[in-house]
């Protein structure tokens, strides 16, 4: 460490903690303490303690507690020396110089800093001038205005004739310090130094303080290859430790508890410009564990969002296997999966930022990721092949190395297991004869892996197309708001199918007049039918198997559910929601009468379909 515990000490001592904590907590004297409502968790009567003299905090009810420098890290989500930093410059303590060469390479960075600068002004200029009309058309092609262009400091990069040596030159900044920069190739092979970035559209990305440390580039013609480029390692940039936006992000991301993750540095912009401004992308690589861990100081349950393509499927794979030895007590990772081919830029385009809303409050927590990855779409008939699957769920769990999460997983996983294979299923009423096993790869964990309630989700739209989790929190217009609840309910309604999808077969005929907007459902819908025209029998394994076989089995990773406890009667309901939202009243009294008796029917469930 840097600094010492003296100085620590010192720094804390003239912290007036009461204040800073009272920038963000509202606080009451009750006696030699300060009491208010804990920031850490949800409640109404102060359990949270803030004392002046003792320079901590604490709260009694989730035990969330610690000193100045601690506050910063978990509210602000600096990290341990930018809070040092931070707080030493409020109140007046001079920071130690370290060693002549430490205070050199210092001095040095600073340089570098101002020349990576520079640059960054000079690729803004030049998307206005002339020569950037091209990647201005480009902008405007993915519906980037100047002003967005201007927030996120994108530039161009011109083609040939080494403008940015040129232009930095000038301005008297050294050949090394601009190859230090990672702005130039070293002249080499006969060949003179030379622009490292032409003819692109330029990102700059940013270190946790703001400061423009490297670019991301994206080639214009359409053939470049690569199409994105970033500057190499630099001794102000590593790729593997940093995240495109990541300073923006911060602030919102803990206002809004979480964080995103999205693939690329326009799926970022476009989540910015929709209102998600708490989007982050790692930096022309797959998630890292440093990331993985920048991300942590930020969120607790980061959600990573993917195209639901096969590329998409295995980075979530990848990202979910990363975390895993990194679990610990309260952090973890989300998932949300895009219909197919969609990215966040071309989703939010299609269906409006409350749709957005909608699969960000939906995410898929880790757990059931695994779960579905090890079960989804295979067949699990024999007794071999779910012992493999026994074998496979064990490993990930040996790879949890939090002894206490582990312990929950294992839980979790054995229940999973039980509930789909080993428990008899109840027979249905006796409609169906005696009792067998069903395999349900949706099935939630139970007990302490009940997901947190979450507003918005289809599920609790469901109760009432009117209200509408969107409209409360004031995010979008009614139309979005409608367009969200729409989308909502078509994923409820693609999930009924996946999980029941019998259904197709006795209500073939609504189903094929349904006016659907999302084109996953209206595929899965497709193929549905078309199996169901066949004569097939539309049993849940067989259908699944049938999805995979023909390559659709992100279909089914995208309306995965859990089973209802009245498919039947939840289609019903959803089909005349989604008729209602597409401008086709549906006869009121019609419904209710159809509804009661649905209700007074003995056994319409799944069984009996
Ligand atoms: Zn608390």
């Amino acid at each position: 460490m840097r600094y010492g515990e003296g100085l620590l000490e010192e720094i804390r001592r003239r912290t007036d903690l009461v204040a800073l904590v009272g920038r963000r907590v509202k606080l009451v004297r009750k006696g030699r303490v300060m009491w208010g409502c804990c920031p850490f968790h949800a409640e109404k009567s102060p359990s949270f303690k803030v004392e002046n003299e003792r320079r901590l905090y604490k709260c009694f009810g989730c035990g969330k507690g610690g000193d100045a420098f601690k506050w910063l890290t978990e509210t602000e989500g600096l990290s341990f020396p930018e809070a040092v930093e931070k707080l030493a410059a409020e109140v007046g303590v001079e920071l130690p110089k370290w060693s002549p060469e430490d205070e050199e390479r210092e001095q040095k960075k600073k340089s570098l800093y101002d020349v990576v600068e520079l640059a960054a002004k000079f690729y803004e200029a030049q998307l206005f001038e002339p020569a950037g009309r091209e990647a201005r058309e480009y902008l405007k092609g993915r519906g980037l205005d100047s002003a967005a262009a201007k927030q996120f400091r994108l530039g161009y990069s011109p083609s040939g004739n080494n403008a940015l040596i040129s232009h930095l030159t000038a301005q008297n900044v050294t050949q090394d310090d601009i190859i230090a920069a990672g702005l130039a190739r070293p002249a080499e092979d006969g060949r003179a130094m030379r622009d490292f970035f032409y003819n692109r559209l330029m990102f700059p990305i940013g270190d946790g303080r703001s400061r423009i440390v490297a670019f991301g580039a994206r080639a214009l013609e359409a053939d470049a290859k690569p199409k994105y480029i970033n500057t190499g390692e630099t001794s102000l940039f590593s790729k593997g430790s940093q995240l495109y936006n990541f300073a923006n992000a911060r602030a919102a991301a803990i206002k809004a508890g979480t964080i995103i993750v999205a693939e690329g540095y326009m799926d970022v912009i476009a989540l910015a410009r929709a209102g998600f401004t708490h989007a982050v992308a790692p930096l022309g690589t797959a998630m890292t564990e440093d990331q993985l861990h920048l991300l942590w100081r930020t969120a607790p349950e980061p959600i990573l969002a993917f195209d639901g393509d096969a590329a998409g499927l295995k980075a979530a794979h990848r990202a979910a296997h990363l975390a895993l030895p990194h679990l610990k007590a309260g952090y973890s990772l989300r998932f949300v999966f895009l219909p197919d081919g969609e990215d966040p830029d071309s989703f939010i385009a299609h269906n409006g930022a409350g749709a957005m809303s909608v699969q960000l409050e939906t995410a898929l927590p880790l757990s059931q990721l695994l779960w579905r990855t090890e079960t989804e779409g295979r067949d699990l008939s024999t007794p071999e092949r779910r012992a493999g699957l026994e074998h496979n769920l064990k490993e990930i769990v040996d790879r949890i190395t939090d002894s206490k999460v582990a312990d929950y997983y294992r839980r979790g996983f054995d229940q999973l297991v039980f509930e789909n294979f080993k428990k008899r299923a109840p027979a249905p009423g006796g409609a169906r004869g005696p009792a067998r096993q069903v395999f349900r790869p949706g099935g939630k964990f139970r007990g302490d892996f009940k997901p947190r309630p979450l507003p918005g989700s289809p599920e609790a739209v469901s109760s009432s197309v009117q209200s509408s989790a969107l409209v409360r929190a004031g995010q979008a217009g009614p139309r979005q708001a409608n367009e969200a609840v729409r989308a909502a309910k078509e994923t409820e309604l693609g999930r009924l199918l996946v999980e029941s999808p019998e259904i197709a077969l006795a209500e073939a005929e609504s189903l094929a007049v349904l006016d659907l907007q999302d084109p996953s459902l209206d595929r899965l819908r497709h193929e549905l039918l078309n199996l169901a025209a066949s004569g097939s029998s539309l049993e849940k394994a067989g259908v699944q198997a049938h999805f995979t076989r023909k390559g659709m089995a992100e279909l089914l990773v995208r309306f995965a559910g859990h089973p209802v406890e009245d498919p039947l009667a939840s289609f019903q309901r959803a089909v005349s929601d989604l008729r209602e939202l597409a401008g086709h009243p549906t006869d009121a009294r019609r419904l209710l009468e159809r509804r009661k008796a649905l209700s007074d029917r003995p056994n319409d469930g799944r069984g009996n379909i």
